[in-house]
C-alpha cells in the first residue's frame, strides 16, 4: 500500500487519543485556556459526566474572529511568543486542545475580547470547521463540547459512569483551582452546584491556605504544618497535614510544579518516606506542595496531557522534600490532629464547635521542661527506666491526686490526675483535660529512643534470666537466625534452637519486659514479607516498630501518678509523640470551653 499524508482530521483525531482521555481531559484543557487568558471567574457545566455537555465559561482576555478561526487550527497558539519552549509562561504551550477536541466532538466557541463591539462564534463539528458569525456575548468566552466522542465511538466505550467522569472532572479543576485562588471556579452538573469556590484575595499565602482547605476540607488549616525550604534554587512551600489528620487513601496529595498541577511517582514516595515511621502503610497523609524551580530544571513537555514532569535532579527534589516534611513534623512535638479531638466531642453528642475543639500548642512545646525546680518532677532520664518501672500490679492507682504537682498544670499536656480503666490517663491543663492512651504514647517513646540510640550507634542490651525458647517452624527459624547478626545490633540477641525453634538470649534494654513471644513472632513474620532482597539495614524503622510496639507499657498495666506524668513529660519533649507509630492518635484534648458546651452551659 501506498504511503500517504494523512488528513488534517484523522491526525487530530490521533492527537486527541492523547490529550483528550476523557471528559475531565477536555475540561482541563478548557480551564487551563481560561487561566491562560486571564479570567477572574471561570464557571463550568458538565452534562451527564461532560459525555453530552461541557461548557466553559471565563470572563478572560477573549478573541476575534479571526483568531478564534485559527484557535481550531492544529499547532496554532498564542502561548509560545518567542519560541521558547524551556522558559514557558503559560499552563499551555501546544496548541493542541482545540483542534483535537474538536475532531472529535460537536464543538462551539463564543467569545469577545475586551472592549469590541461584537461576539463572534465558531462551530467544529467531527473535525468540520465552519464560518465565524456574529453572536451576542459579554466580554470573555464560553466553549461548549458536545457529544464528546461521537466521532470516536471505540473512545466512547471506555468512559465510565457520568457519576466518576464527574468526578474526576472536580478533581481537575480543584487542582488548577489549589494554583490559582485568587480565581473564582464553579462546577454544575447541569442542575445543581457541585463545587463552588470563591476568590480568595488578601495575603497569598492565607489565601492559597484558605483555597486549598476549601477543597480538602475546612479542618485542614487546623492541622496543617507550613512548609517552606529551599536547597540549589529549587523552593518548596506548601502544606503537610498531621499524622493523625490522614486519610484512606492518597488522593488529597496535591503537587504544583512551577504553578502546574502535576502527578508524580517520585514524589509520591517522598511523601510516603517522609511520613513512614509516624504513620501506617494503609493511611495516607494530606499535603499540597508546591515545587518552584529554574525552567532548565524541569521539563513539562514530557506528557501530551502535561499531567507529568521530568526533573533534571529528582534526588536533589526527594530530599527537598522528605526533609521539609520531617523537619516540620519535628517541631510539631505532641500535636495531635484537632479533628480526633473534635470527632470524640462529637461522639459525647456535642453538635456544634466543631473547629474550636483543637488543641493549641505552645510555640515551644519543650521549653517547660527547663523551668527551675521541674527537673526533679520530670527527670529526662525517667523514660529509659519506664519500661522498668515494675510496680507490684496490685499497687493501688491513685483516683484523686489532690495537687501533687501543681505546677504541672502549666505543661501543655498538664498533670495527671487519674487512670482509668487501667488504659487511659487522665490529666488536667491550664484550660482543660487531655486524655492519653498510655500504651500508643509508650510505644511512641520507645521508637524514637530506638532510633536515637541507633543513631548514636548502639543499642544498650540486656541479658534475660531466663532466654525464651520461640517455637516458629524450620523455614521461619531459619530465616530469622540468617538475620541473628542484624538483630544483635539492634539488640536482639537470637540463636538457633534446633526443631524449628530459635532462643532469645538478651533484649533491648529499652524494651523492659517486652512480650518476647509475640516480638520474635511479628519479626519473623515481616523477615518473610521482605525477602532476602532487603537488607535489614533498609527496614531498620520497621524493625524499631516492631520492638517499640512490644516493648511499651501495655494498655491494661496500672500506673502510678509519678509514672503518669514522667510520661507526659516525655510526650511533651520527644518529636512526633503526637502520634503512634500507625498514624493514631496518642492522646486528645478537650478544652473548658468543649465541656462547658457538653453541659449547655454555653
Ligand atoms: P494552547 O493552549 O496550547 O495554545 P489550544 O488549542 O488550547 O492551544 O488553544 C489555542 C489558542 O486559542 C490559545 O493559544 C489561545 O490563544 C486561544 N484560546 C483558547 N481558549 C481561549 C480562551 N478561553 N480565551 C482566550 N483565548 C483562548
Ligand atoms: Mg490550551
Amino acid at each position: 500500500m501506498p504511503i500517504r499524508l494523512l488528513p488534517p482530521t484523522l491526525v487530530n483525531q490521533i492527537a486527541a487519543g492523547e490529550v483528550v482521555e476523557r471528559p475531565a481531559s477536555a475540561v482541563k484543557e478548557l480551564v487551563e485556556n481560561s487561566i491562560d487568558a486571564g479570567a477572574s471567574r471561570i464557571d463550568v457545566v458538565l452534562v451527564e459526566g461532560g459525555q453530552a455537555l461541557i461548557a466553559v465559561t471565563d470572563d478572560g482576555a477573549g478573541m476575534d474572529a479571526d483568531q478564534m478561526s485559527l484557535a481550531v487550527e492544529r499547532h496554532a497558539t498564542s502561548k509560545l511568543p518567542d519560541d521558547d519552549l524551556v522558559r514557558i509562561r503559560f499552563l499551555g504551550f501546544r496548541g493542541e486542545a482545540l483542534p483535537s477536541i474538536g475532531s472529535v466532538s460537536r464543538l462551539s466557541l463564543t467569545s469577545r475580547p475586551r472592549g469590541a463591539e461584537s461576539a463572534w462564534s465558531l462551530m467544529v463539528e467531527g473535525g468540520a470547521k465552519g464560518q465565524p458569525v456574529p453572536a451576542a456575548h459579554p466580554f470573555g468566552t464560553r466553549i461548549e463540547v458536545r457529544d464528546l466522542f461521537y466521532a470516536t465511538p471505540a473512545r466512547l466505550k471506555f468512559l465510565k459512569a457520568p457519576r466518576t467522569e464527574l468526578n474526576h472532572a472536580v478533581d481537575v479543576i480543584e487542582r488548577l483551582g489549589m494554583a490559582h485562588p485568587d480565581i473564582a471556579f464553579s462546577v454544575s452538573d447541569g442542575s445543581r452546584k457541585v463545587l463552588d469556590l470563591a476568590a480568595k484575595r488578601g495575603e497569598a499565602d492565607a489565601a492559597l491556605l484558605a483555597r486549598i482547605a476549601a477543597v480538602v476540607g475546612r479542618d485542614f488549616e487546623a492541622n496543617a504544618l507550613g512548609l517552606d525550604a529551599e536547597r540549589d534554587g529549587v523552593r518548596l512551600k506548601g502544606w503537610a497535614g498531621l499524622p493523625t489528620y490522614n486519610r484512606a487513601t492518597a488522593a488529597a496529595q496535591y503537587l504544583f510544579v512551577n504553578g502546574r498541577p502535576v502527578k508524580d511517582r517520585l514524589v509520591v514516595g517522598a511523601v510516603r518516606g517522609a511520613y513512614q515511621d509516624v504513620l501506617g502503610r494503609d493511611r495516607h497523609p494530606v499535603v499540597a506542595l508546591f515545587l518552584d524551580l529554574a525552567p532548565e530544571w524541569v521539563d513539562v513537555n514530557v506528557h501530551p496531557a502535561k499531567a507529568e514532569v521530568r526533573f533534571r535532579d529528582s534526588g536533589l527534589v526527594r530530599g527537598l522534600i522528605v526533609g521539609a516534611i520531617r523537619h516540620a513534623l519535628a517541631g510539631a512535638g505532641h500535636r495531635a490532629s484537632s479533628t480526633v479531638s473534635a470527632a470524640a466531642l462529637g461522639a459525647l453528642g456535642n453538635s456544634g464547635g466543631h473547629n474550636n475543639v483543637y488543641y493549641q500548642p505552645p510555640s515551644r512545646p519543650g521549653l517547660p521542661l527547663l523551668r527551675a525546680g521541674m527537673a526533679a518532677q520530670a527527670p529526662l532520664g525517667l523514660a529509659e527506666s519506664l519500661p522498668g518501672l515494675d510496680l507490684p500490679p496490685s499497687a493501688p492507682s491513685p483516683i484523686f491526686s489532690e495537687m501533687e504537682e501543681p505546677e504541672a498544670a502549666t505543661y501543655p499536656l498538664g498533670a495527671a490526675r487519674a487512670q482509668l480503666h487501667d488504659t487511659y490517663i487522665v490529666a488536667q491543663t491550664e484550660t482543660g483535660l487531655v486524655i492519653v492512651d498510655q500504651h500508643a504514647a509508650h510505644e511512641r517513646l520507645v521508637f524514637e529512643r530506638m532510633k536515637q540510640a541507633l543513631a548514636e550507634g548502639g543499642v544498650k542490651r540486656q541479658g534475660l534470666l531466663l532466654p525464651e525458647v520461640v517455637d516458629l517452624g524450620e523455614a521461619a527459624a531459619a530465616r530469622l537466625a540468617e538475620r541473628a547478626e542484624d538483630l544483635a545490633a539492634l539488640g536482639l540477641v537470637i540463636e538457633p534452637f534446633g526443631g524449628g525453634a530459635v532462643v532469645v538470649r538478651e533484649v533491648p534494654a529499652l524494651l523492659g519486659d517486652a512480650d518476647i513471644q509475640g516480638l520474635v513472632r511479628d519479626l519473623s513474620d515481616e523477615v518473610a514479607e521482605w525477602g532476602s532482597s532487603h537488607s535489614l539495614e533498609e527496614k531498620l524503622f520497621d524493625i524499631c516498630a516492631t520492638l517499640a510496639c512490644h516493648g511499651s507499657v501495655r494498655a491494661g498495666r496500672r500506673l502510678g501518678i509519678t509514672e503518669m506524668n514522667a510520661l507526659l513529660r516525655q510526650m511533651e519533649a520527644t518529636p512526633l509523640s503526637g502520634q503512634c507509630n500507625h498514624g493514631r492518635p496518642t492522646h486528645v484534648t478537650l478544652s473548658l470551653t468543649d465541656i462547658e458546651k457538653l453541659f449547655g452551659r454555653r
